[in-house]
């Protein structure tokens, strides 16, 4: 396999959230020791419920917050200690696309200021940024007398393709996705999914592809993590997770997923998890899904089971 893009390194994303009743801080684990590797060209999904650190790995890894703990090593640097100043060149090469495109648009903007603002940001020269806010509209689908409106004047679908031509304005490396299609109409998703698939293969960029929705995380994926309470439970080759996935967690979310074949749905059977989720401040010891799951031992209460490998690209935390 190539060298990883990035590197993810026991990662650990913890909020202060107010006092205890000894007067110590508390704090809100969104992301709790995480490690797994991001490949160039490569999408990597990330599932679980909400609340369960998806965002906040993304929003991490680019560096919208500072890491309480752990290692970012994009092409062999780390870049989780950087402070402001020092992190900015490595922003230009990340990117994120944002779920709500009405929300990340500037209403004052029109489309062509919007897509150029990150370049002015960079002092790119303005016949270079008027050039290429002509190549991304024609990229994104849109045309050029749309560049002289505002984001009201647009469709759901065409505001997602107004933020993803600006995400795309520096030609990032890397790109987080987070719920890009979870807005839009049923009808639009699959248009705005061709389109981020077809940028990828013209531009090689690397997708961290953040959903709830499991049946298009395996149409675009290549690899899955499975998240659980801030931690990764699962993470195996997609075609591999899908078809022989093990830990407990994995196979109650993956019986929830709508099945088309009416036979095949009759002969599924859901997987509804009893028990409470543990607050992600200051979770219990040991395992993160032990308060809902059935085959739960005395063992996984004290010890928190660490991702092993148990095949070829596929690693599973759980003590059975
Ligand atoms: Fe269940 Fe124990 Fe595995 Fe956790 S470690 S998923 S509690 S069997």
């Amino acid at each position: 396999m190539a060298q990883p893009l990035i590197e993810v390194k026991s990662l650990k994303m913890y909020f202060p959230v107010g006092n205890n009743l000894f007067g110590r801080r508390k704090q809100l684990k969104a992301v709790d020791g995480v490690s797994f590797d991001l490949y160039p060209g490569e999408t990597f999904g990330l599932v679980g419920e909400s609340g369960c650190g998806k965002t906040t790995i993304g929003r991490t890894i680019v560096r919208l917050y500072k890491p309480t703990e752990g290692q970012i090593v994009y092409r062999g640097t780390d870049i989780a200690p950087l402070d402001e100043k020092a992190v900015q060149p490595w922003r230009q090469k990340m990117q994120m696309i944002f779920q709500d495109p009405y929300a990340s648009l500037n209403p004052r903007m029109t489309v062509s200021s919007i897509i150029a603002e990150p370049m002015k940001l960079q002092q790119v020269p303005q016949a270079d940024i008027d050039a290429r806010v002509a190549e991304l509209i024609a990229q994104v689908g849109l045309k050029k007398d749309h560049l002289n409106r505002y984001p009201h004047e647009f469709s759901g679908g065409q505001r997602q393709r107004i933020g993803i031509a600006r995400a795309l304005a520096m030609r990032p490396e890397f790109v987080v996705c987070d719920e890009p299609i979870s807005a839009l109409d049923v009808s639009i998703q699959a248009q705005v999914i061709n389109m981020l698939e077809e940028l990828q293969q013209q531009m090689g960029m690397t997708y961290l592809f953040i959903s709830h929705d499991l049946s298009m995380v395996r149409h675009i994926s290549h690899r899955v993590g499975v998240m659980y309470l801030g931690n990764m439970v699962e993470l195996a080759d997609v075609e591999e997770l899908y078809s022989n996935m093990q830990h407990p967690y994995t196979r109650a979310l993956m019986s929830a997923v709508p099945i088309a074949d009416p036979d095949l749905a009759a002969q599924t059977k859901r997987i509804v998890l009893q028990g409470d989720v543990p607050q992600p401040i200051d979770p219990p010891p040991g395992c993160p899904f032990a308060s809902r799951c059935r085959y739960c031992k005395a063992v996984c209460r004290e010890v928190k089971p660490e991702l092993r490998q148990i095949g070829k690209d596929h690693f599973v935390a759980c003590h059975l």
